[in-house]
């Protein structure tokens, strides 16, 4: 009976507990001081880098949050002429997995052995990245927020338990076109009702398992805006999603036959979660792999960045209206907007309002932003593939579903 009493009362006291960043009183000042030349959340990881001057012999450089529970990260390091160059992972989808980090307030510093016992470093912002706001995935209601506080000479992670807000989502899930923009038209049926109903129907089933999931669009009969507020775009950003995951269905007029599935991913990605999505959707949609070679970097896994060819004629467009061109562009930069668009820094977004063709992404320059994929779960152009995206609905998801719950 004591026991249910008490249960009650904590139940009440977290559901109007908010997250209350705890900006730690102290500040523990070590005598080295290193530069974080950049920092940023993709996904549910956190990535650092930097540089600074060592005239000793680093054999070891550590990334170390230091807490209640200290953590400890290898960092990757180059030396050059003295200096040294870290960072924590060249993927922007590895690092520090942030759903791992318990409650509590770290100091981040970088251990440097030039023997067994390390040089503490603090460390000090020295871009104009702004400090993240990150929160773990929904469970129950809840979530930890972890935020970035850079100040000074002190870099702190501040993680907080706390009652998930209620704009803040897990995944967002883009039915892709919408509106007047139909997609392509097969026998009838247009790829816009198939995204929308293959959305509605993830939405339905992740929610039952517990992940907070928001379609950028409910509507079929509405042309949502690609950037904005509450755009396709901006909404990944504006609910602190973790995955972003942009529905297609695919078509072409070739003599080639093309069908099957094909995973799109930015480039700078462990590719590993967009290889578990093509294999389980076609596992359990009982499809196949797409036999396109274009831009295919595995089985049903595809990184498309912009070539060369196409830079220039981008290039060429500016020119003629005498706009300065976008420095940042190269051929490493993802080709399609969902991927590019939504990653902020990380995956080379540009659309910062000089094109006149398009609004202003005013996320552009972020430092965190949701895991993206682009998924195109079948060819509608080919009546076998056709058929299976009529029928085969619950096993494509599946496929889809699995692979979340398993990342
Ligand atoms: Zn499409």
């Amino acid at each position: 009976m004591v026991k249910s009493i008490v249960v009650i009362i904590l139940l009440l006291t977290l559901n109007f507990s908010s997250f209350e960043d705890k900006i730690p009183d102290y500040l523990k000042e070590n005598e080295k001081v290193v530069n974080v030349d950049f920092f940023n959340v993709y996904g549910k990881s956190f990535n650092i880098e930097g540089s600074f001057e060592d005239g000793g012999n680093v054999i070891d450089l550590n990334l170390v949050l230091e807490g209640e529970v200290k953590y400890s990260f290898p960092l990757k390091y180059k030396i050059e002429n003295g200096k040294i160059n870290y960072q924590l992972n060249k993927n922007i989808n590895e690092g520090i997995n942030l759903e791992e980090i318990t409650p509590g307030t770290y100091q981040v510093i970088l251990e440097i052995f030039h023997s067994d016992t390390p040089v503490k470093a603090s460390l000090v912002n020295a871009n104009d990245v702004a400090d993240v706001e990150y929160y773990t995935f929904n469970n129950d209601g809840l979530s930890n927020k972890i935020v970035t506080i850079s100040k000074d000479k002190s870099f702190f992670l501040s993680v907080v338990e706390g009652v998930t807000p209620n704009n803040v989502f897990d995944i967002v899930i883009d039915p892709g076109h919408g509106g007047s923009d139909t997609g392509p038209v097969i026998d009838g049926y247009a790829e816009k009702d198939f995204n929308l109903k293959y959305a509605l129907d993830l939405e339905v089933k992740l929610s039952a398992l517990g992940y907070k999931v928001k379609l950028t669009r409910y509507d079929n009969e509405v042309n949502i805006p690609t950037y904005g507020l509450n755009s396709r775009v901006g909404m990944p950003y504006e609910t602190k999603a973790k995955i972003f995951l942009s529905l297609h269905f695919n078509n072409i007029v070739s003599e080639q036959r093309f069908y099957g599935t094909e995973i799109y991913a930015a480039p700078n990605l462990n590719l590993d979660f967009a290889k578990k999505l093509a294999d389980n959707i076609v596992e359990y949609g009982n499809g196949s792999y797409s036999p396109s070679q274009f831009s295919k970097v595995m089985n049903g896994v595809y990184v498309r960045n912009f070539k060369s060819y196409q830079i220039d004629e981008f290039r060429k467009m500016f020119d003629e209206k005498n706009t300065p061109f976008y420095e940042s562009i190269s051929t490493s930069t993802p080709y399609y907007f969902v991927i590019r668009e939504t990653g902020g820094l990380m995956t080379g977004a540009y659309v910062d309002g000089r094109d006149d063709r398009y609004d202003e992404n005013p996320y552009y320059r972020s430092n965190i932003a949701a895991e993206a994929y682009l998924i195109e779960y079948a060819y509608m152009s080919d009546p076998s593939d056709l058929n299976k995206i009529i029928n085969n609905m619950d096993g494509f998801n599946k496929g889809v579903i699995e692979s979340i719950i398993n990342y």
